[in-house]
């Protein structure tokens, strides 16, 4: 027993001398290890006056093995090395030795769970194909000048989109979505329609400084937009808020979650004191950065990021010094639950509870998607995270879906390219 638990190697603390003396020239290997009592055989012997029953003196559990050197120091130095000194000596030796051959401990596999991931991002399903360009009399700081003077057509029905006419002035040029060789588009007052450009998507999109151009229209056209909705842009913070229509008057809005009977909820209100229903002195709007974003060669996503503003009166902004600690706090509380709470209802808002919306640039459009993009992923998860957030698919009735398709179908730039879109239009439909 002691010596299958030594190891093969003597016990004395730090010796690690091997046990077998290796035999050469014909001679066999030698044992030299050796069983030192601790409490000694006899009386007489080292540590013998020691209380052990006789019996129990040549068992293994008062042996310790060492080698030869060790069983004379041990010995011959009894004050130093004592019954617990050599106790311990053991008992550290062979749970050394066992730790050192026992099989590694196996850490268990952490549990994969399979988890939905829902982003902020909605899907762009269509987006304008050409960018135009047209010499303009303004200049870049002109902008007003030229908004004056844009002509929005009468929409033939109500089912019809607004059209929207983002621009951007540059270089002596106007840039837009609209087709501006077309007579009546809404730019024919402010520019020379015989030296038009036309820029492909496709090339704008290869092009760092084309692409930004491109990116700018897209979330410009969101400011006319949302202005429909009662939405407006602070440009200083880039972001769209719910400004309140009466000043001191909370503003609330009707909205459509999917699939649900209309809601109604605020958008602009003093908090008040819980226990005496006093207002706090500061008002909240819903606010929102909404962004296009190109995610890969032939994904676009417009991104949403809610945040808030605050205003003194609900109208005087609040000075930057008195945010600080009201909006870190409340962006904490934001995390996860109540941050997609508002994502949704942005979406919501934005396309009226319809299952996509559609800005409108004359016989070109972008199609927003209101099914947030959702990835399937294997992993450990977030302990604690366990929200039961539903992304709610749309239900799609004839009528969205024809409405989307005809709006589609009907933006055609030139009949050359009707074929490619109608092929578009087709691979799109497959997917509903
Ligand atoms: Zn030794």
């Amino acid at each position: 027993m002691l010596f299958l638990k030594s190891g093969n190697v003597c016990a004395f603390r730090d010796c690690g001398r091997s046990l077998i003396e290796p035999g050469a020239e014909g001679d066999a290997d030698a044992i030299i290890g050796e069983m030192a009592h601790i409490v000694a055989d006899s009386r007489q012997g080292p540590r013998g006056d020691e209380p052990l029953d006789e019996s129990e003196r040549n068992k293994h559990a008062n042996l310790i093995l060492v080698c030869p050197e060790h069983h004379t120091i041990i010995d011959k130095q009894p004050r130093t090395y004592s019954v617990a000194v050599l106790r311990q000596m053991k008992a550290d030796h062979e749970s050394r030795i066992q730790a050192a051959l026992a099989k590694p401990a196996v850490e268990p596999k952490p549990e994969l769970i399979k988890e939905r991931i829902q982003s902020t991002l909605l899907p762009v399903t269509h987006l304008p194909q050409a960018v135009f360009a047209a010499p303009c009399g303004f200049t870049q700081n002109e902008e007003d000048e030229v908004k004056k003077r844009i002509l929005y057509p009468q929409r033939k029905s109500e089912n019809e989109p607004f059209e929207l006419a983002p621009f951007i002035l540059r270089d002596g040029k106007l840039f837009a979505f609209h087709d501006l060789r077309e007579r009546g588009n809404p730019f024919s007052a402010v520019i020379d329609n015989n030296k038009v450009e036309k820029q492909r998507a496709t090339e704008i999109w290869g092009d760092a400084e084309d692409k930004r151009r491109y990116i700018t229209l897209l979330n410009r056209s969101l400011y006319k937009y949302t202005a429909r909705l009662g939405v407006r842009y602070d440009p200083e913070h880039r972001r769209f808020y719910f400004p309140v229509e009466e000043k001191g008057k909370e503003r609330s809005v009707v909205y459509r979650p999917p699939n649900m009977a209309r809601s109604e909820r605020l958008v602009a209100w003093e908090p008040k004191r819980k226990s005496t229903g006093e207002g706090k002195g500061f008002w909240w709007h819903l606010a929102a950065r909404l962004r296009f974003e190109q995610m890969s060669d032939d994904q676009w996503c417009l991104s949403i990021r809610p945040e808030r503003r605050l205003t003194t009166d609900s109208e005087t902004p609040m000075p930057s010094h008195r945010i600080g600690r009201r909006v870190t706090s409340f962006k904490a509380k934001m995390y996860n639950d109540l941050y997609f709470k508002e994502v949704v209802f942005w979406r919501d808002y934005l396309s009226q509870g319809q299952p996509r919306f559609v800005l409108s640039f004359g016989n070109q459009l972008a199609v927003i998607d209101v099914q947030m993009v959702a990835f399937d992923v294997e992993w450990v998860g977030i302990p604690g995270d366990e929200s039961a957030f539903k992304n709610e698919v749309y239900d799609e009735d004839l009528f969205t879906l024809s409405e989307r398709d005809e709006a589609i179908a009907g933006e055609q730039l030139d009949w050359d390219e009707a074929e490619e879109d109608a092929e578009l239009i087709e691979e799109e439909f497959v997917e509903y």
